[in-house]
């Protein structure tokens, strides 16, 4: 299920196009009765086209306004639930056979997100949908595109001969450095990510805060159960991912959370009076209902923690896949201090894309953690500048 979600993340927040598809899936379905009389005519090829034009149009406007307006995770969790029916699919595949015009890429890429959301990525439909669109594609316009398409395909375990224009492309972009669209500082740093990513730019709740008083009270009740599991890490290239299998919950007060993920920024993003602490590890929750809430453990200069070691010692040192260390289990709840009192927020991804609807829960209690463990963290500086908090107020419990 969680390599589904990331699968669906892939396509939907990576490049938003499966977004556009469906938005206009969901203009043209409030037009689909007109759309069928003109069909059940038979001189009424031009007109047919016209709407076609203008679908095409809708989907570009769609395209932008999504961009600017819809949170991804909102957006992610009711496509969700409108997908998995599946009979969304099959109305976009009749609307897709009643076409006139040519089947584009992009038309085939839709096909192959919404297989993706109703079926999953291991459906044969799935893959060979997503092949059409990769045999289809314009490799100089549509390359994000294609690339995210193809990454789909290689995560569902498919082998795909155009690799290598995706990863050149990315290359070119990230000075060398794989997949980099955003980094931590120079030409695509922090100042920069509001280019490509307008929210990081022009969200106006965005994450890190100074934490600074006064606070209000804090009503959460913070209750953690996280179960031991086997251990995953990933080097994406901007952190060190520990990726959780499902199990591991985070209840707030009644609601339930599930752990997707932990990771850590060197130093702190978040500060305390104006001063960071010496790394910070986030542990990533999201709720059935697709909300996000972010645990944050300060980590302080001390002794050594023996989680750590567990981590840093099998740590990729460089970007690549996620690898599962044979033999070992970890619980993540070591890594937590005994007292769950903390600061919070309403506040952002920490990262590009900087999707807001996110509440941070930022434990007051630091952990210890040794100075050769801060060091030997691969990443010298990830982490994102203090944002404005344009009137949000902190609560304390
Ligand atoms: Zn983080």
């Amino acid at each position: 299920m969680k390599k589904y979600l990331r699968l669906i993340l892939e396509v939907l927040l990576g490049l938003l196009l499966a977004g556009a598809i469906a938005f206009g899936y969901w203009s043209y379905s409030g037009k689909k009765h007109i759309q069928h009389e003109l069909a059940d005519a038979t001189e009424v090829r031009d007109e047919a086209q016209e709407e076609v034009d203008k679908l095409a149009q809708e989907l570009e406007e769609a395209k932008e306004k999504l961009a600017k307006t819809e949170p991804a995770a909102v957006q992610m969790a009711a496509m969700r639930g409108s997908f998995e029916n599946g009979v969304v699919l099959q109305d976009y595949e009749a609307f897709i056979k009643s076409l006139k015009g040519p089947m584009t890429s992009e038309r085939q890429l839709g096909l192959g997100a919404l297989r993706m959301l109703s079926k999953g990525a291991e459906d044969p439909d799935t893959v060979s949908a997503f092949e059409k669109a990769l045999e289809m594609a314009e490799w100089s316009s549509r390359l994000k595109s294609i690339c995210a398409a193809q990454n789909a395909l290689v995560a569902a375990g498919q082998k795909v001969k155009v690799l290598s224009d995706c990863a050149e492309a990315a290359e070119k972009k990230g000075h060398g450095k794989k997949h980099a669209h955003w980094d931590y500082s120079g030409e695509m740093g922090p100042q920069h990510w509001g280019d490509e990513f307008p929210t990081c730019g022009n969200g106006q709740k965005q994450a890190p805060l100074n934490i600074v008083g006064p606070f209000e009270k804090s009503k959460d009740v913070l209750t953690v159960n996280y179960k031991e599991g086997p251990l995953k890490l990933l080097n994406n290239g901007h952190t060190i991912q520990v990726n959780v299998e499902p199990g591991s919950t985070l209840k707030i007060n009644k609601a339930v959370y599930n752990l997707l993920q932990f990771h850590f920024h060197r130093p702190s993003e978040e500060q305390i009076d104006g001063k960071p602490m010496a790394m910070v590890a986030h542990f990533v929750h999201k709720s059935d209902d697709g909300k996000l809430a972010v645990v944050g453990v300060l980590l302080n200069e001390g002794k050594e923690h023996p989680l750590i070691k567990t981590l840093w010692d099998k740590a990729p040192r460089s970007e690549g896949p996620e690898v599962t260390v044979a033999g070992v289990k970890i619980n993540p709840q070591d890594l937590l201090p005994a007292s769950l009192s903390h600061y919070s927020y309403e506040g952002s991804l920490t990262t590009p894309p900087c999707t807001e609807g996110v509440t941070f829960y930022i434990l007051k209690t630091t952990v210890d953690i040794g100075k050769k463990q801060v060091n030997d963290f691969p990443f010298k500086h990830n982490a994102r500048p203090v944002q404005p908090a344009n009137g949000r107020k902190i609560s304390a419990n």
